[in-house]
């Protein structure tokens, strides 16, 4: 399938519909970039369910600043495709799950460094389309459901996101899934309909339910 940054670019078959985020659901992240900030001397302490006062220098404890923040984390997704592998069962359950339902990536990293990882994905067999935007990720999945009578649900590890699709999307189903089991503790309680999804079987069997029950109606 091809790279797509536009949501109207995504032919939809008539099935339900899995929008998904990457980074700490698809791909690990909070893993692969404090291995990634440790080869640079610094290190990412779970201390709260957030980078920014998290990420400390090996040499003197010092925190890492928001401006050499942005630097170092343009480098990681800029050689993303040496540090980030697929979180645990990622990968073959998005496949059975393909069987039945189309699936979207939807990865809030800037759109230039799409195209490693479009090749870090395929690597790894997951060859569905992904859109790479910074904008809200609620608009985005409307115009993807685009209010088909058809089941529709979005995973992410960032309650912001999930809160976004619920104000747009209010019939999706929303899974928080954080691959991270260090920073998962700080991860504020889900608010709203928002689900809880322990790992990918977790989250393949609410997905499952919810299309049958959707289906059915
Ligand atoms: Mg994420």
């Amino acid at each position: 399938m091809d790279v797509a940054t536009d949501p109207s670019q995504i032919r939809l078959g008539d099935r339900p519909l899995i929008v998904c985020d990457i980074d700490e659901v698809v791909l690990e992240f909070l893993t692969p970039l404090t291995d990634f900030l440790r080869s640079h001397e610094y290190d990412l302490l779970p201390r709260s369910f957030r980078l920014h006062g998290n990420i400390v220098s090996r040499h003197d404890g010092s925190e890492m600043d928001r401006e050499q923040f942005k630097v170092f984390h343009d480098l990681f997704f800029e050689t993303q495709d040496l540090w980030q592998k697929p979180a645990e069962r990622a990968v073959e359950t998005l496949h059975a799950l393909s069987a039945d339902a189309d699936i979207v990536f939807l990865t809030a990293m800037p759109p230039r460094h799409q195209g490693v990882r479009r090749k870090l994905l395929d690597r790894f067999d997951l060859h569905f389309d992904m859109i790479a935007s910074e904008e809200p990720k609620g608009p985005i999945v409307a115009r993807l459901h685009a209010r088909r009578g058809l089941p529709v649900a979005f995973i992410d590890d960032i309650q912001r996101n999930l809160l976004s699709v619920a104000d747009h999307v209010p019939e999706c189903l929303l899974l928080n899934l954080i691959a991270n089991a260090d920073f998962k503790p700080f991860a504020p309680p889900p608010a709203g309909a928002i689900k809880p999804a322990s790992d990918w079987t977790h989250a393949e069997a609410l997905l499952r339910e919810h299309f049958a029950v959707t289906l059915r109606t």
